[in-house]
Parts: structure tokens; C-alpha cells; sequence
């Protein structure tokens, strides 16, 4: 049987009700009293690492997971995360930079109605999570009302609804759960040839600003000021901000001179930036990055890791197109 580790951090999966709405409140001896079955699956070890609402979470807590996960990985074929919803693709963007060669499969999965309630998805959720580490293909996944999503791609898309996620540069899913059986769309994989290494030095010092009619340079330029050493901006559409008028040129030229990195991303969900109207290209023109088709959640996490290992702004530059 195959060996698999799941490391509980809390989330909707192990809330329970208190005075002041779910908290997680269990542990993965109770988690697992509902999902008996697990048992005739894998030889399952649990270990609890975070008890968190993932609204909670913070950087350091991905570098407790990724590190608990590197600790693991020639002890184990698979292993499973059950992690919050409501920020699990910003983790499951972090374990990617974090964990460089990973060559076993690394499964987050959450659920939207707690293990406890009537008609939850929690029980699915955490089978087929742990049906896909099984299988050992490698990667970051989530694995979410039967689907396997890459993981880095992913973005929450919907507060409520089982189907909760999805990859924002609409490329397909690499597989689907249908009756207890894994199936990825493609079946050949490819391991990496390197040993994992783990690198989890990260920079918080990063800003998101979303722009709006109205939006003014000084923001930017006060961030600035105050020390942040990146910042991500939400521009419309395929990337477009403000040339003219209340223009942001000044502020982003303003930021180049400083060497702090500046991304341009998009307010919109799906479809990603490109430099198709000159409100984007002259942005690119006087500095920015462009986010292509990351979602918000990578293109921040691929900045603070990148300000983790360098301040260099030229090889920030040169590594943001490289990744
Ligand atoms: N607030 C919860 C969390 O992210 C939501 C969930 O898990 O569905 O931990």
C-alpha cells in the first residue's frame, strides 16, 4: 500500500460552529471518522501543522508547510495538505517556488462546508485528494470538486460554490476524479531529473494596489516613499492603466529610478495582460512588468520570491521573464 502523509492546517474542512461563526476545531482523528473508506486506500499518516482559518495564514506559515513537506518527501509517496479555501492558491503558488524539482505529488484540497455538515464536499474533496496522491505523479495540485488543477495556476472563483476554483489562464484541467478513478488528461509526465531543494526566503514587503477611475499616481509614489520594495498593480482589461490625464507614466518612471520592481496585472479574472492598446504597452515602456497570464496570487508570490533571494532590480527583471 501506498504511504501517505496528510498535514492538516485547518479551513472550512475541520470547522466547527462558535459565538462568532466557524473556526477549525478538528483534529484529523475526527476529520477522518467520516471518510472511513481512506483507510482501504493508502496507509495514511496525519500530522496537524497549522489550526488556522487560512485568512489567517501568513508567509511565515507557508514556509512552515513547505519546509514540513521537504522534511517528508523520502518518507512518503504522496501527501496531502487540507488547507482553507480562501488562500490556498497563494500557498499552493508559494509551495511551487518553494520547492524546486519536486518530484512527488503534493495535493492541496479544502472544502466549502465543514467535514460535520449535511451535504458536505469536504468528504469528496479529501478522498479524491488523497486518490490523487496515490497515483505519484509529481506537482503541485488542487484537487477540488473532482478536478486536478496545477496548482500555481489556480485562483479562488467563487465564494460559495463546490466548484470553487479555476485556472485563470484557462488552460484545462490535467485530470478529473469520476468514479474513484484518477484520470489525468495527459498520461505521461515527466519526473524531474534534480532532487527537490528547498528555498523559502521570501520578501514581504510588497503592495497590491487596484486601480479606478480616479486612481492617482501618489499612491504609487507614496508607497514608495514609505519603502515597499515591490508592488503589483491591478490595471483593467488586458492590462491598461492611465496615460494620460491622471496619468500613472510619471509614477511608474518614478519607480524605475528607485529600482523598485512594479507588475502590471489585471483586474480581471481570466484572459491574463498583453500590450495590445497603448494605455499597456506605454506602462511597459516606462518600466512595469507585465504579469502576462499569472494570476494575482502568483504574480505576488513570484515577486516576493524573487525579492527573497535578490534586492538586484536588474535581476529581478531578468528573472521575472524567466520563470
Ligand atoms: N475562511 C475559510 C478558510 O479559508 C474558508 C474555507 O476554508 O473554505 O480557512
Amino acid at each position: 500500500m501506498k504511504q501517505i502523509l496528510l498535514l492538516t492546517t485547518g479551513g472550512t474542512i475541520a470547522s466547527v460552529e462558535s459565538e462568532h461563526g466557524l473556526i477549525p476545531g478538528m483534529d484529523s482523528a475526527a476529520l477522518l471518522s467520516d471518510v472511513p473508506e481512506i483507510s482501504n486506500l493508502c496507509q495514511l499518516t496525519t500530522r496537524a501543522i497549522l489550526n488556522l482559518d487560512s485568512s489567517n495564514l501568513q508567509p511565515k506559515d507557508w514556509q512552515i508547510i513547505a519546509n514540513e513537506v521537504f522534511a517528508s518527501l523520502s518518507d512518503y509517496d504522496g501527501i496531502v495538505i487540507t488547507h482553507g479555501t480562501d488562500t490556498m492558491a497563494y500557498t499552493a503558488s508559494a509551495l511551487f517556488y518553494m520547492l524546486k524539482g519536486l518530484h512527488k505529488p503534493v495535493i492541496l484540497t479544502g472544502s466549502q462546508l465543514p467535514m460535520k455538515s449535511p451535504g458536505t464536499d469536504a468528504k469528496k474533496n479529501l478522498i479524491d485528494a488523497i486518490r490523487t496522491a496515490i497515483t505519484g505523479r509529481p506537482g503541485i495540485f488542487v484537487v477540488f470538486h473532482s478536478r486536478i488543477l496545477d496548482g500555481p495556476k489556480v485562483s479562488k472563483i467563487d465564494s460559495f460554490d463546490f466548484n470553487a476554483y479555476d485556472a485563470v489562464d484557462k488552460s484545462p484541467d490535467l485530470g478529473v476524479i469520476q468514479d474513484g478513478q484518477v484520470l489525468f488528461s495527459s498520461p505521461d509526465f515527466q519526473k524531474p531529473s534534480s532532487s527537490c531543494v528547498l528555498s523559502d526566503q521570501l520578501c514581504n514587503n510588497v503592495v497590491i494596489f487596484q486601480i479606478f477611475p480616479g486612481f492617482s499616481k501618489d499612491f504609487l509614489i507614496q508607497a514608495i516613499d514609505a519603502g515597499v520594495q515591490g508592488i503589483i498593480l491591478r490595471g483593467y482589461g488586458s492590462g491598461n492603466v492611465p496615460g494620460k490625464g491622471n496619468s500613472l507614466l510619471p509614477a511608474l518612471h518614478y519607480a524605475k529610478e528607485k529600482r523598485i520592481p512594479v507588475i502590471l496585472g489585471t483586474q480581471c479574472t481570466y484572459g491574463g495582460c498583453s500590450s495590445t492598446y497603448e494605455t499597456g504597452s506605454l506602462a511597459l515602456d516606462a518600466g512595469a512588468l507585465s504579469a502576462g497570464s499569472l494570476s494575482i496570487e502568483h504574480a505576488l508570490v513570484r515577486l516576493m520570491y524573487l525579492l527573497g533571494q535578490t534586492k538586484d532590480y536588474d535581476q529581478i527583471c531578468r528573472l521575472w521573464e524567466q520563470y
